[in-house]
């Protein structure tokens, strides 16, 4: 159940489409970043012209991806969607670009991860609406000059700290997704249950609201697999005895902490009298990439309150001992 959705098989992919969202009045939660987005959306329709760049950043499954279909619905024009790491040469962006219609979306996932040479190209397209391509190679090399239509260009990212600032420069809008509340995400839940078709009582979409990690796309795909144990343990209703059952089966923690946030704060614990470490040793302890700490578990457990980062490393609080059951060691605390 990791909030990344690169795990993923094609049928659960299939299943995430359909609980996505399509409209403003469709999307739960963000407010103040919707109610900004819903006017600079009507703004650019009254006048016909392209949405200026948008920035969405946060951690993954907070709905990055889903806003950007939502603006090109709203906006009632194509998108085109790509990431960082499949753009590995400016010819890929020129193919992408020139096949734009007049205020299309071009969508970049993980727009961090571009190469510096795709970036610089993009550059000209996203600020003049321009690229220059260079056409044959040796003593025949040339650049052409091509025209684009004006398109609006939405980066997502989980690492807004790794994006250039000449990158970051040229997006109008930027819009930073937090982790969602207990009571929206049982409305999430209850939302995607009724498109899956499957009866949940609301103090199941409560008790599944509270284990999600704050995350729309880890509530749905706990919905997924509560609804499974409903099938065969039960009569098909998820029922809030179901629910304990499936979410103990599945070692989701009361706080809705994962095997490898619980991993951290032990190993922090328990290697490191609390902390603080620097996260390369805390990543090679837990045996997990330090990045993938910094971008998807951290952020979770600094807002919970579990850990703090101090300019020596990060740390455990008082909070993360009371949720485990351990005793703080007598030589801690100094
Ligand atoms: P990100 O791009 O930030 O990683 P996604 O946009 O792919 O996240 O969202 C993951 C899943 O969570 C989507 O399939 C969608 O169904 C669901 N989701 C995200 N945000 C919301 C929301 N505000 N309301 C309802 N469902 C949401």
């Amino acid at each position: 159940l990791n909030p990344d959705n690169s795990n993923f098989t094609p049928e659960e992919l299939d299943v995430e489409k359909k609980l996505r969202p399509l409209s403003f009045d469709d999307f739960t939660g963000q407010d103040q970043a919707i109610d900004n987005l819903k006017v600079f959306v009507e703004a650019a329709n009254q006048r016909a012209e392209a949405l200026d760049h948008t920035l969405f950043h946060g951690p993954p499954g907070l709905g990055k991806t889903t806003l950007a279909h939502i603006l090109a619905n709203e906006l009632g024009v194509g998108i085109k969607v790509t990431s960082g790491p499949v753009l590995d040469k400016p010819g890929d962006l020129a193919g992408l670009l020139t096949n734009l219609d007049e205020r299309d979306v071009l969508f970049i996932d993980e727009i961090h991860r571009l190469s510096p040479i795709v970036e610089e190209y993009l550059y000209s397209a996203m600020e003049d609406y321009k690229i220059d391509i260079m056409i044959e190679s040796g003593p025949n090399a040339r650049t052409v000059q091509i025209h684009l239509e004006p398109f609006t260009l939405i980066g997502a990212t989980t690492r807004s700290g790794l994006l250039t600032s000449p990158m970051r420069a040229r997006f109008g809008i930027s819009s930073r997704l937090n982790y969602y509340k207990k009571e929206l995400l049982t409305t999430i839940i209850q939302r995607s249950s009724q498109i899956l078709k499957v009866p949940i009582s609301m103090e199941a979409a409560i008790e599944i609201a509270g284990r999600s990690r704050g995350t729309p796309r880890i509530a749905n795909a706990l919905l997924r697999r509560v609804r499974d144990f409903a099938q065969i343990k039960g009569d098909g209703t998820i029922t809030i005895e179901i629910a304990q059952y499936a979410l103990k089966a599945l070692r989701v923690d009361a706080h809705g902490l994962d095997e490898m946030d619980t991993k951290i704060l032990t190993t922090l614990i328990d290697k490191f009298k609390g902390g603080p470490v620097g996260i390369s040793t805390l990543a090679t302890a837990v045996g997990e990439n330090g990045e993938t700490i910094e971008e998807v578990y951290e952020p979770f457990l600094i807002q919970e309150g579990f850990i703090v980062r101090t300019p020596r490393g990060r740390e455990v609080t008082e909070a993360a001992y009371t949720h485990l059951g351990k005793e703080r060691g007598l030589n801690q605390g100094e």
